[in-house]
């Protein structure tokens, strides 16, 4: 059995690793566009900050842990056409050379590309790039760009466009290296993916690190400063109320999200759904004969909401798992998402699971959504933080929908989110929050945890009188 994965990134390297797992006899060749298989791209933040020291700290795993595990990696080698009846895989080779690769089974994991939004000076053939300090960030090529504009032209400003957790962490990075940061959205609040509420405190954490943040301002052109301006670029923006915004800077970043990498699949007649994406079922079978997909170029299957794009690395480690698995012959089925996410924004994290008000709304249940604050451990033990929760059920049958938090990144904000998102997954009431046998200690915890606090709150606020 000779099982080919494209992309040697979260999905790829997942759906791989649990192909040899499954099947120590299993041939399992990963081939990949770049040359980095396994890099935490989550990471990527961290490394421009100089948190992390060194790129190659990045690797979930190295080359020679991946060939340990019994895979066969094929860097710089870019897919090009998939011969579905034949089974074959036409790639370029490192050297520029054409290759046929023979499979029995292909899972797709080809990913997500950022997207460029209609801004002038981003397009065309005078289009500003890295070598004018003009950014996209997702890959590590694009992470090596960003490094030399930051190492060879020591910008004291960056204009960062967009506002979402990849902008946020950016502007938190760029910050600790000693860079003006403006950060520019053009949604009425940052974190867009979190309630206004919580966007606010975002705003406000970034305004106390000296970050100026114009919100509601979309950027319309950049193009290179006129002499004598101080910072090499011009960012030309328009406020809600139509006002024209300019800012100059030494750097522009652009990280408006990103889109689903689906040529290939495509072209070798894949259906295509959400956003563009891969659709699969929930086997990660694209219903070409023989071929999964898996990570950010497919479409992901929601709890709540049925089928969404999500394009999140904890998504496609689960997904590429599935893909590998049922690859070797398996039938194991991804069992949802419930959009889980966590940022660290300076000292402060927010976090989100399941269903917002408006969404829940959306999604046909009878919402309600209350908001608490509770200590992350005991008061009187030292160094306590208040965390705002915010908890969105169901009137009608009480199911618990979604929760938020936001808070200092020590108050164990992610873990929390995790409760709720492991309460959510299995359909429990808001008022079964209160049974979970949680752990508790005062340095550490309280008798009720502040998920159950902000659960309780949820239900005293909902009762009939
Ligand atoms: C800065 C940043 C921070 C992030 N932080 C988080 C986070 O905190 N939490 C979280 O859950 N997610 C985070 N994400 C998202 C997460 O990284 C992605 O969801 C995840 O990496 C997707 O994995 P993937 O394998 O599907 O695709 P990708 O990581 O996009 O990899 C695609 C792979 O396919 C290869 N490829 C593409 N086309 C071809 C071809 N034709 N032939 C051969 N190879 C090809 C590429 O070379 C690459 O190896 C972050 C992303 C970024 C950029």
């Amino acid at each position: 059995m000779h099982v080919v994965m494209i992309g040697g990134s979260d999905a790829g390297i997942s759906a791989a690793l649990r192909a040899r797992e499954i099947d120590l006899a299993a041939d399992v060749t990963v081939v990949l566009e770049d040359t980095y298989p396994n890099f935490s791209i989550c990471g990527i933040p961290y490394y421009v900050s100089g948190e992390v020291t060194h790129w190659r700290n990045l690797a979930h795993r190295t080359t020679a842990d991946l060939e340990a595990a019994g895979m066969r990696l094929r860097p710089g080698t870019t897919a090009r056409r998939i011969d579905v009846p034949r089974r074959k895989l036409l790639v370029t080779t490192p050297g520029g050379g054409e290759e046929v690769l023979g499979y029995d089974k292909l899972v797709i994991g080809t990913g997500a590309v950022p997207v460029r939004p209609p801004i002038a000076g981003l397009a065309g053939p005078d289009a500003l790039g890295p070598a004018d300090g003009v950014h996209l960030l997702h890959s590590m090529g694009d992470t090596f760009a960003v490094m030399r504009t930051l190492e060879q032209a020591a910008p004291a400003s960056a204009v960062i466009v967009g506002a979402g957790y990849i902008g946020l962490e950016m502007a938190d990075a760029l910050t600790i290296r000693g860079v003006h940061v403006t950060q520019i959205e053009q949604l009425p609040e940052v974190l867009p993916t979190v309630d206004p509420q919580f966007g606010a405190l975002v705003h406000a954490e970034l305004a106390r690190h000296g970050v100026e943040v114009l919100t509601g301002t979309t950027v319309r052109a950049i193009s290179a400063a006129p002499p004598g301006t101080p910072g090499r670029l011009r960012v030309r923006a328009a406020a809600a109320d139509g006002i024209a915004v300019t800012r100059t800077a030494d750097m522009v970043l652009v990280v408006v999200g990103v889109r689903p990498e689906t040529a290939l699949a495509a072209d070798a007649g894949a259906q295509l759904g959400v956003k563009g994406a891969i659709a699969v079922d929930p086997m990660m079978r694209t219903g070409l004969p023989g071929v999964f997909a898996a990570g950010d170029c497919v479409i992901t299957r929601h709890r709540l909401l049925g089928q969404t794009y999500l394009p999140l690395g904890t998504t496609a480690h689960k997904q590429g798992r599935v893909a590998g698995e049922n690859a070797l012959g398996g039938t194991r089925e991804f069992a949802g998402s419930l959009g889980t996410q966590v940022v660290k924004i300076f000292s402060q994290a927010a976090a989100r699971t399941g269903l917002r008000d408006h969404e829940a709304t959306a999604a046909g249940f009878d919402p309600v959504t209350t908001e608490t604050q509770a200590d992350d451990h005991k008061a009187y033990y030292p160094g306590s933080h208040r965390i705002t929760l915010r908890v969105t059920g169901d009137r009608t049958t009480g199911r618990l929908l979604g929760m938020q938090l936001f808070g200092h990144k020590d108050a164990g904000i992610a873990k929390r989110v995790d409760i709720a998102a492991a309460a959510i997954f299995h359909g429990m009431t808001a008022d079964a929050v209160s049974d979970l046998d949680l752990s508790y200690t005062p340095p550490l915890g309280s008798p009720w945890d502040a998920v159950q606090m902000a659960a309780q709150a949820w239900v005293r606020q909902t009762r009939p009188d």
